[in-house]
């Protein structure tokens, strides 16, 4: 029994960063990648495969050619005819293979016969008639085919080292292959360039600007030179996960028309040490060989994380990786034609000397999407898929605050598949809302049905979160509550969060008295408390410390900030994460928060008890209907009131 989605955030710099977009973002940068393979028809750094077939066709012509050729074109008769020719004077030559005692001749006409001799050769009387005749008898040993008696001899030996060569390459696959294991595994895309393009990212004016300089100097790196302007040589793409930071890339590198290299920062960490110094070293070796190129590093924050720090004392390999990075920075000019890109999510845990000018000297801040930005990115998404007449991409964009491009992409797919799982062909409006409910709430939890009391509680429950979010001056308009169970939660009371960058104190306390509602109406209706509040009493006690600790909105605390509590994570100094109050600041942190979270209490319990009569319409609607929408709830607090529609309750 939550409420549901949880208050946005305030906005610090650099954006906290949503996760859940990592699944989308995995599938669609695969579908971006398509058509752009890397080399084909290639099996490695070994040979090409068609030498395999070249060799072998060379080996049956060497054995079986000869042989093919030879016995077709000579005229063949049997041995008594030979031996009449000889009777009558037609035969001068003749030749027997030692061996198969095949044999092969000359009449005096000069033309060549053969034949096959008998077992074991000219018999004795046979040979004396052939001299007598004048006929010039030779022996020979089968000189013909020297390939064909050496095969034999040879082919264990050959079965061996194949055998050998094989067993080696697949040990060597297997350990990532030991002879190359210094070479970068970045994929260079030197035929096939990223054909993604600027149009392909929705929205994010601001962020192409800045950064069509770059595509400018990819593209004209002579003007620039002309007039002495440095462009800079990195740029560091600061962001969320899901915002399109990937994209960006390449869609520069696509529209300079200039090769990219991508690889990820965990690429560089392997079992061996230092491969991860070489494989940068190879890196901008390749990129060297390209000319212009981008270079682009994603999660840059696994190999760029402050030196010297975190648990169990420095990491040498990812250090000596970063170094190395480090020193090609600072090796290259950048009128050479690269531009090196990195992504991250999380830029304060990235060395200092990463972020000094000459290396990563620009942050680009990719956001997550405003409502038009989210419009535009629903729009090139449903681009190429059939979309209904009634869907609304506008009201789909004010819903959807909070969420990535990537959460976006995957919240038109899931449309999608709803519109094929129905059997229609397009998709239409309910499909959306249907993916929409799912991609936020999770899926529904059909086989859980609420019965009884349990379903009433849960009614009144969600009831007092949907009154309240009605009736708060400050809060975010209700959009729908229910009581079908998904995910996690039994009911969920659904706010649409207006986009704001900055939250007032009253907006908090609001979100607080809402969270309340839930468990002050179960108390008002039946006198006892339930077990399904507890995330309602995370969810306020998260944002009444945070009010208190962060954002100085408590007078007897006063303007006095702590930042987060951070997670204990590795690329932070544990020391400096310790408390840094007095133990008389924590009670005093402590009181505070609590009596935020008492009066809030209480002014939902008299709110509530205002709008007895309400609370008890909106229960039964939902016990009735089980989903009922934010209009919906406002005309039963009215009709609760005893007052007409037209009249406002709201203030
Ligand atoms: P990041 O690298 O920042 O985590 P990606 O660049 O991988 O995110 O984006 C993931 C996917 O989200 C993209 O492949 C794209 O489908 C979608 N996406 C994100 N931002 C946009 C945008 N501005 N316009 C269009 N699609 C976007
Ligand atoms: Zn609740
Ligand atoms: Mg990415």
């Amino acid at each position: 029994m939550s409420s549901l989605p949880p208050p946005p955030p305030p906005p610090p710099p650099p954006p906290a960063g949503r996760s859940g977009g990592s699944g989308g973002h995995q599938n669609n940068d695969r579908s971006d990648r398509k058509g752009t393979p890397g080399t084909p028809g290639k099996t490695g750094p070994g040979l090409p495969r068609w030498s395999v077939f070249v060799l072998i066709a060379v080996l049956v012509i060497a054995l079986f050619g000869s042989q093919l050729f030879k016995s077709s074109d000579s005229n063949k008769i049997t041995y008594t005819q030979v031996l009449t020719n000889v009777t009558n004077n037609q035969v001068t030559e003749i030749t027997v293979n030692n061996q198969t005692y095949s044999i092969s001749g000359k009449d005096s006409a000069g033309k060549a016969f053969t034949s096959d001799g008998p077992p074991n050769g000219p018999s004795t009387e046979d040979q004396a008639l052939m001299k007598a005749h004048n006929v010039n008898l030779k022996y020979v040993a089968p000189t013909s085919n020297w390939l064909a008696n050496l095969i034999p001899l040879l082919l264990p030996f050959i079965l061996i080292i194949g055998f050998l060569i094989w067993m080696q390459r697949r040990a060597a696959g297997q350990m990532g292959n030991v002879m190359s294991i210094g070479r970068s595994r970045a994929k260079a895309y030197t035929t096939d360039r990223p054909s993604t393009t600027f149009a392909d990212v929705a929205g994010y004016d601001g962020v192409k600007l800045e950064i069509r300089e770059v595509v400018d100097f990819l593209r004209y790196p002579e003007r620039f030179k002309e007039i002495g302007a440095r462009v800079p040589k990195g740029i560091l793409l600061v962001g969320p996960p899901g915002t399109g930071k990937t994209l960006f890339a390449r869609a520069v590198a696509g529209e300079a028309g200039v090769g990219f290299l991508s690889v990820t920062g965990s690429d560089f960490m392997e079992m061996f040490v230092g491969v991860g110094a070489s494989r940068v070293r190879d890196l901008f070796q390749q990129a060297r060989r390209l000319g212009r190129a981008i270079i682009f590093i994603d999660e840059i924050d696994s190999i760029g994380r402050k030196r010297g720090a975190g648990l169990g004392g420095g990491h040498d390999e990812r250090e000596q990786t970063l170094n190395q990075l480090l020193s090609e920075m600072d090796g290259f000019e950048t009128s050479e034609g690269l531009v090196i890109m990195a992504a991250t999510n999380r830029p304060d845990v990235l060395d200092a000397a990463l972020l000094r000018p000459g290396r990563f000297d620009r942050s680009i801040i990719v956001p997550l999407p405003e409502y038009t930005e989210r419009l535009a990115i629903l729009k090139v998404h449903s681009r190429d898929k059939k979309m209904g007449p009634d869907v609304d991409l506008e009201t789909m964009a004010k819903a959807t605050p909070g969420m990535s491009g990537a959460d976006l992409a995957n919240l038109v797919n899931e449309a999608a598949l709803f519109a094929v799982r129905r059997g229609i062909n397009q998709v239409e409006r309910l499909d959306f809302e249907n993916a929409r409910d799912r991609v936020v709430l999770g899926a529904r939890r059909e086989s859980l049905v609420l019965t009884g009391e349990e379903k009433r509680a849960t009614a009144y429950h969600e009831g007092g979160h949907a009154i309240l979010a009605t009736i708060l001056p400050h809060a975010d308009p209700l959009h729908k509550v229910t009581i079908l169970p998904r995910g996690m939660a039994l009911g969920v009371t659904w706010t649409l969060p207006e986009e704001r960058h900055t939250y007032s104190k009253e907006f908090f306390e609001d979100v607080i008295c809402k969270a309340m509602g839930g468990r002050v109406a179960e108390i008002i209706v039946y006198g006892h408390l339930n077990s399904g509040a507890a995330n309602d009493l995370e969810q306020a006690t998260g944002i009444a410390r945070r009010m208190v600790r962060e954002w100085g909105m408590s007078d007897k605390v006063g303007p006095m900030a702590w930042s987060g509590q951070q997670q204990v994570f590795l690329g932070e100094d544990l020391m400096t994460s310790g408390r840094e109050y007095s133990d008389h600041t924590a009670q005093m942190i402590d009181d505070e928060v609590s009596s935020i979270l008492s009066a809030q209490e209480a002014r939902a319990h008299t709110l509530l008890q205002q709008h007895r009569a309400g609370l008890d319409l909106v229960a039964e609607a939902l016990l009735e209907k089980e989903t009922i929408d934010g209009p919906e709830v406002g005309r039963l607090v009215q009709q609760g009131l005893g007052t007409t529609p037209t009249q406002n309750v709201l203030a």
